[in-house]
């Protein structure tokens, strides 16, 4: 089941944590401007993979490739850099800053490491610009999924969904081509659920890329085009939903926990 035209490949991932493999020999590839679900039990390992293709995490093995090129262990914000982000939650980040602050946040590795350059008055314009950009690419964002009323509300006040909205949008910053999203839905309710995924549908029909950890199997099986199944740290499906539902291992991993 080769895919036509591959933005991201992973190969024979393997990640541990002492005597616990994580992930254990995990290969797959994501078509490109497709929406892709990641799905699995619980501790299948799909958040460590999510975090070693961003480089939140060291592999202990394996290849990653993202746009032909190899990003295996490349830091976070280098793989960002090339347009590959994943969504952070916020409740883990900054809920003490304002959602204008979250997103002028975004880009670290692009903003953050030249900042210093702000002392030498020959980059201080260039850096002046870059704000300037983000700021106007900020609101934009922040119009197109309606929060933009809620630019100075601290990031804890805003309701579950809001948060993810935000999220999303935080990451659409860094001007990525393509978007990880580890359960976007958790504790949204039903209406802007929906919203969501239309601006997943929207972003995706503009050419984005998306690859989604999710839990309700409705969101996947609804708005995913191809789903990549883990257990146990390694792959043991990928396919349209109908033929993952159709693989009766992938029932059992379910059912047997
Ligand atoms: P999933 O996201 O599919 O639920 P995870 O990737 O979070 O699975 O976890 C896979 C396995 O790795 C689990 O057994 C989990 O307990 C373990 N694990 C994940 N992160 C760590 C960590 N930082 N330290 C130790 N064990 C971890
Ligand atoms: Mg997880």
């Amino acid at each position: 089941r080769d895919l036509e035209d591959a933005i991201l490949e992973v190969e024979n991932m393997e990640k541990r944590f002492g005597g616990i493999v994580a992930v254990d020999g995990a290969s797959f590839a994501v078509e490109r401007g497709s929406i892709t679900g990641l799905i699995g039990p619980n501790g299948a390992g799909k958040s460590t993979t999510f975090n070693c293709i961003t480089g939140v995490h060291q592999p202990d093995g394996g290849r990653v490739a993202f746009d032909g090129t190899e990003i295996t262990g490349d830091r976070p914000h280098r793989v960002a850099n090339r347009g590959l982000v994943r969504t952070f939650q916020i409740a883990r980040g900054l809920p003490e800053m304002t959602v204008l602050e979250n997103m002028m946040l975004a880009p670290k590795g692009q903003v953050g490491e030249s900042l210093w350059r702000s002392v030498v008055p020959y980059f201080r314009s260039e850096v002046l610009e870059q704000e300037r950009e983000l700021r106007e690419r900020a609101w934009e964002t922040l119009e197109l999924f309606e929060i933009d009323h809620l630019a100075e509300e601290y990031a804890k006040n805003l309701s579950g969904g809001q948060r993810k909205l935000l999220e999303l949008a935080r990451a659409l910053q860094t001007e990525p081509e393509m978007l990880m999203l580890d359960e976007p839905m958790a504790g949204v309710n039903p209406t802007l659920q929906e919203k969501l995924l239309g601006h997943i549908h929207d972003l995706c029909d503009r050419g984005y890329t998306f690859l989604i950890v999710e839990h309700d199997m409705d969101v996947i099986m609804n708005n995913c085009e191809r789903v990549i199944v883990m257990h146990q740290g390694a792959v043991l499906d990928s396919g349209t939903p109908a033929e993952i539902t159709a693989n009766e291992q992938v029932i059992e991993a379910y059912l047997g926990g």
